[in-house]
């Protein structure tokens, strides 16, 4: 197909950038065509060569800056660029956070609902090292073991030490399981041939609990010397409490098998989270960001306005995190998360926390929220937490079925959040005051929220 686009590959050209896309590049149009520019910010007049052309738009880099914006921070480590662990460290952290407000603004304006309207998002004092979860790949760079991560867009690694935004005792911890896997000579997976050992490393850390997992994740069952890289790694790290085998024998880009064996200690690790006690095993999904996980919880419990006397629904419910914190004020509370080693942990969770106002389902959000509406389960409120693919039309319809007089949607995706409100509007609900974005992943372009949809 011959390109109808004005520029073409390696053209170079002086442009002035109009905005941020919701990836954090820069954009710039020539005519109507789009150019989408790393490490540009808006206002920025820049030379850039153009690197890439499709038939809309196109990728170009820049060449020399002409001007530079007032919010670009220009201390930075370019590498956490280039692996995309952090694609806003340009950005000043106030710039930010307004950027994550406008984005939701935005695209509610475009979805035509101009009347919605976006508080600022409410940031964190100290914008790095936060994350409690660590996932780095495992490859052998010139015969030497090493961790990293990904150059972005490929899968060539860039060994790393200080992943900036991660728990710094996770960082440690990387390293030193680095070092014994290469002590012992336990080779990493080579994905080429499908051979080797070790091919990822998850490590997460209670913020509170400091109780430390290790997930080692490998293409066969049994790693050589895996006993005493055991022995070592929670000889070396005292706060390990937990290390697990996770077997992923397929040439995938899945990090996570089927098959999880406890090798030392528990088979999950504790932390506390708005004062209750949570288990989370190594499949489990668990808020990346807990000090501003507790202020979105908190807002989202706010926002449902309990009394006690509700009946409330927690759809995609992890390990019960939100369920759990809802029990405290409402009568009863269901739960609906597809995975069942997540739903297990719901279950402890709520013994240890002594909860018995709440029932947790195994099975797709979708199908389970038909289900409890022909039971006749009338809830007052309904909680949606789902995954940036955000909810199936099917869920909305028989949320709305039921009638709860609020359906509170914590989003991790501004797109599909869009998509479904407009959808809860066509079934009679209406956005009630101001959405609330809350930052949980500062440095990276990812957008969380609350929204509350009354019924008319
Ligand atoms: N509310 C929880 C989890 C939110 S993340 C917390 O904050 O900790 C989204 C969750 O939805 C994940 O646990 C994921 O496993 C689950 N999930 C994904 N698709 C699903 C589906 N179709 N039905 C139910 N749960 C689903």
């Amino acid at each position: 197909m011959k390109s109808t686009a004005p520029v073409s590959k390696n053209q170079q050209l002086d442009v002035t950038i109009s905005d941020l896309t919701y990836q954090g590049l820069g954009l710039a149009k020539v005519d109507d065509f789009s150019l989408f520019i790393e490490n540009a910010l808006p206002g920025e007049e820049v030379t850039i060569q153009v690197t890439k052309v499709q038939k809309s738009y196109g990728f170009a880099r820049v060449v020399a800056f002409k001007t530079t914006s007032p919010d670009r921070v220009t201390d930075i480590d370019k590498t956490y660029r280039q692996t995309g662990i952090a694609p806003l460290q340009h950005l000043s952290y106030d710039a930010q956070l307004k950027f994550k407000q406008h984005q939701l603004a935005e695209l509610f304006k475009k979805a035509h609902m101009d009347d919605v309207t976006v508080d600022p998002t409410l940031g964190m004092a100290n914008p790095t090292q936060y994350r409690n979860k660590a996932q780095v790949p495992v490859r052998m760079i010139k015969g030497q073991l090493e961790t990293g991560f990904y150059r972005q867009h490929s899968h060539d690694l860039i060994p790393l030490t200080d992943f900036y935004i991660q728990d710094p005792e996770i960082d440690k911890a990387i390293i030193k399981v680095r070092d014994l896997l290469r002590q012992f000579e336990i080779p990493a997976y080579d994905e080429i041939n499908d051979k080797g050992v070790v091919r990822n490393i998850m490590v997460r850390r209670g913020y509170y609990s400091h109780e430390m997992m290790i997930v080692l994740i490998s293409r066969q069952q049994k790693m050589p010397s895996q006993a005493q890289l055991v022995e070592e790694i929670h000889k070396a790290l005292p706060e390990v409490t937990s290390i697990v085998l996770n077997v992923n024998a397929k040439r995938t880009n899945v990090i996570m098998g089927n098959v999880t064996r406890t090798l030392y200690g528990k088979p999950t690790i504790e932390d506390t989270l708005m004062g209750l006690t949570f288990a989370i095993s190594a499949r489990s999904f668990y808020q990346v960001n807990p000090q501003q996980t507790e202020k979105l919880y908190q807002m989202a419990i706010d926002k449902a306005g309990l009394t006690g006397e509700e009946t409330v629904i927690d759809a995609y419910c992890g390990i019960g995190t939100i369920s759990l914190a809802l029990a405290k004020h409402a009568k009863q509370v269901y739960g609906v998360e597809i995975v069942p080693e997540a739903i297990e942990d719901a279950k402890v969770n709520a013994q240890k926390n002594h909860l018995t106002n709440v029932t947790f389902a195994v099975n797709k959000a979708e199908d389970q929220m038909a289900k409890w509406q022909e039971d006749g389960v009338k809830p007052d409120v309904i909680v949606v937490d789902p995954p940036r693919k955000g909810l199936a039309p099917s869920l909305i319809e028989s949320a709305a079925k039921m009638a709860p007089q609020k359906v509170v949607y914590v989003s991790c995706n501004p797109s599909t959040l869009v998509r479904d409100v407009k959808l809860f509007e066509e079934q009679g609900y209406e956005v009630d005051g101001p959405i609330q974005p809350v930052d949980q992943f500062p440095q990276t372009p990812h957008v969380e929220s609350v929204t509350v949809l009354k019924r008319k």
